[in-house]
């Protein structure tokens, strides 16, 4: 786009083939401009200079003019360290060297003065910092002059061992403002814009983002930024919101028939919730308009989502569509297809399921009965999505757990059918406001917030490991009262070996508390063969089985209403939103249903604020704004696609809801203006979108 971008970050001075590579491979900086949109993550205040005996909060940085008064090598080889005392001419703190011992301890002689800088850590009730970045007085000087505010970079640890730690990352910023002056930045945003909403321009903010002139010049730098990241994101979901509007005209569900009308008078146990039926009518009405629905059923854990999801498929079909739903894992869309066919049966409606596992003898009989019309509702995993899966006519996709999906998987859903079916996502991980808005800004959106009545609320409790006897005592007794229980172990990463053998260990523990043949425990992990899991499952799910030990695999959907104890493992290991949905397989029927949090007797203050969360409250959208606050939003369960997809650099969608909202004004207001950006002073927008669209697949267009 710009001469920036074509500039290679290898021609400039101090940066070499090596560490261009590393700068490629872990920041994906190629160009000058990747580079110069490398932001700091913090700034500190580098006038300042703290004493030792100051240092309150061992979290934050700190800089600490002295002298070295003492230098010792300890220890032999690799594992060899330097440690030298610092004296700011009251106390001592220990700054200590793991990596390049030798360099440094030829650098840093007793007697020298410096400025150290770093993040103080405490051992064995003493102070020290390792690492620490060490600047002559005179070099610390300079900084000040320079407004005193300093950016610190992100750096991993290839990068670290690669020399470009933080500082060096601030040289070669340096090094690209003096290889270009910052005039050659072309804006990104059209005139008025920055007029109307008062904004920096972009060579200063980019300068300012870097190197803060003050911190007000800092601030103007970084609203001008956020809101520039955040409008272009606002800009691409309304635009292709519109479009798509535009493009597909909905199938029309015209009347609501017998299979709709026959089983929700008859086929029903119980009554629906209001939020359950406000739901069916908002999709009733969109189905019904003459445009396709892109809705997103948003709702906890338990609050009935599957039934809605079941009434709108019988829409369809009473309008002479087939109807598909496609679940995360191949548990999920067995149950599901099992619970569904039984409570369809009554109708005579053809339910079949597909999955990796369908066997070859099976799968083309079916897939013939699914292109001549004759299945009316598939359940199945991605397996769906394959190319040889033809329906008849598609009228109704639902996509349940949709976070396991990628965008790029649904959009496969669209061409099943010649004018695209109508979409439904469902999901129970509840979405913060601003990132829904940025996420689904094009997507329609109805919430659950209700449980359906006399469900007791989860009792959850945090004990440590520790406790171990008391929790099985009270497994036993819920067990003689007829209940059943999960036990979930943490399995992060699924290759992760010593994950596995906490699992087996664990299973082979809860055996021997539980014997045969008074108790029968069973097991499913993701290794698993379908069948194997299938079986476990089953024996657990037929209420055989009293104890159920698993990984994740449970996490989603699974349903065992008579299950009424979850116990999780090293839950400090997981996250809030995946503590809740774990939470979310128990409390499902009558009885009143516990989890309990075991964690080791050590925690961080986060994983201790998250305990408190999971038992103060069952509310999954204060869970999930915590989580956002706590952990951001790239991290959240559920949300990863869709934040690498969006790639922030700056905006933090967990802080900057103002900013957002305005950014989705602005956009909203250029495009009432003029829809197709042809407008000449929009003739930037067109070119930085059309930029940033390059090689990225679509997903504003799709659910
Ligand atoms: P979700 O998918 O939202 O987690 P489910 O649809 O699996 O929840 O429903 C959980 C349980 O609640 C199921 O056993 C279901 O039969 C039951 N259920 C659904 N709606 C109601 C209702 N209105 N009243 C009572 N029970 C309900
Ligand atoms: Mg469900």
């Amino acid at each position: 786009m710009s001469e920036l971008s074509s500039k290679e970050l290898t021609y400039l001075p101090g940066v070499g083939p090596k560490k261009a590579a590393l700068l490629k491979s872990e920041i994906g900086a190629v160009s000058f401009e990747d580079m110069l949109y490398y932001f700091p993550y913090r700034y500190v205040d580098r006038s300042r200079f703290v004493k030792v005996r100051e240092i309150a909060s061992v979290l934050s940085f700190v800089q600490i003019k002295g002298r070295i008064v003492k230098s010792d090598l300890i220890g032999e080889g690799r594992s060899q360290r330097l440690s030298l005392q610092f004296f700011d001419g009251e106390d001592c703190i220990e700054l200590i060297w793991f990596k390049g011992v030798k360099f440094a301890a030829d650098k840093y002689k007793v007697g020298q003065e410096y400025v150290a800088f770093g993040k103080p850590t405490a051992f064995n009730g003493r102070l020290n910092i390792v690492h620490p970045e060490m600047e002559t007085p005179n070099e610390a000087a300079s900084k000040q002059q320079m407004g005193g505010l300093q950016g610190l970079y992100n750096t991993t640890e290839k990068m670290k061992s690669g020399f470009l730690t933080s500082r060096a990352i601030q040289k070669i910023m340096l090094n690209i403002f003096q290889a270009i002056g910052k005039y050659q930045m072309p804006e990104t945003l059209p005139a008025y814009l920055i007029e109307k909403y008062n904004l920096m321009l972009l060579c200063d903010a980019i300068s300012n983002i870097h190197f803060p002139k003050n911190e007000v010049a800092l601030r103007s730098a970084q609203f001008r930024l956020k809101l520039e990241e955040l409008f272009y994101i606002q800009l691409n979901i309304l635009r292709s919101a519109k479009n798509r509007t535009k493009r597909f005209k909905g199938l029309v569900f015209s009347t609501i028939g017998y299979y709709f009308n026959t089983f929700y008078k008859d086929h029903i146990p119980f009554d629906l919730t209001d939020a359950q039926k406000r739901v069916i009518r908002e999709i009733r009405a969109d189905v019904a308009s003459g445009k396709q629905m892109n809705r997103l059923l948003q709702g906890d854990v338990g609050s009935g989502k599957t039934l809605v999801a079941l009434m709108v498929m019988l829409m369809a079909l009473d309008n002479g569509f087939q109807a598909c739903l496609m679940a995360p894992t191949e548990i999920l869309a067995t149950q599901h297809h099992a619970s569904i066919s039984e409570m369809l049966a009554p109708l005579g409606i053809r339910v079949e399921l597909l999955t990796g596992s369908t066997k070859r003898s099976e799968r083309g009989p079916l897939l013939a009965s699914l292109a001549n019309g004759e299945i009316q509702i598939l359940v199945g995993t991605h397996a769906l999505l394959e190319d040889a899966v033809v329906f008849s006519n598609l009228g109704m996709v639902i996509i349940d757990e949709q976070h396991r999906f990628g965008v790029a998987q649904r959009a496969r859903l669209w061409d099943k059918n010649v004018q695209p079916p109508h979409v439904l996502v469902m999901t129970a991980t509840p979405i913060p406001r601003t990132l829904a808005m940025t996420m689904y800004g094009d997507l329609d959106v109805s919430v659950i917030d209700q449980l359906p009545p006399g469900r007791k609320p989860i009792q959850t409790i945090h004990r440590y490991e520790n406790n171990r006897a008391g929790l099985y005592d009270f497994l036993k007794k819920q067990i003689a009262e007829g209940r059943q229980a999960y036990i979930v172990y943490p399995l992060i990463q699924e290759s992760e070996k010593s994950d596995y053998q906490n699992l087996e260990s664990g299973f082979e523990l809860v055996k021997e508390i539980f014997p045969e043949p008074q108790y029968r425990v069973c097991m499913v992990h993701g290794k698993m063969k379908p069948a194997e899991k299938d079986e476990q499952m089953q024996l657990f799910a037929s209420g055989v089985a009293n104890i159920l030990v698993a990984t994740t695999v449970i996490e989603v959907g699974v349903n065992v209403p008579n299950a009424s104890v979850m116990v999780i493992e090293s839950a400090e290991r997981f996250g809030l939103s995946q503590l809740h949905q774990l939470r979310g397989r128990v409390g499902r029927g009558a009885n009143q249903s516990f989890c309990v949090l075991l964690t080791s007797l050590k925690l961080s203050t986060e994983s201790r604020q998250r305990m408190e969360i999971m038992t103060r409250t069952n509310d999954g959208f204060e869970i999930s704004e915590a989580d956002l606050k706590m952990r951001g939003p790239g991290d959240l369960d559920g949300t990863q696609q869709s934040g690498v997809a969006f790639n922030m650099k700056i905006a933090n969608l967990s802080t900057d809801g103002q900013i957002l909202q305005i950014a989705r004004d602005m956009a909203q207001k250029v495009l009432d203006e003029d829809p197709d950006l042809t407008l000449e002073k929009n003739y930037v927008l067109n070119k930085h979108l059309a930029s940033q669209n390059k090689g990225v697949v679509s997903w504003g267009v799709i659910s």
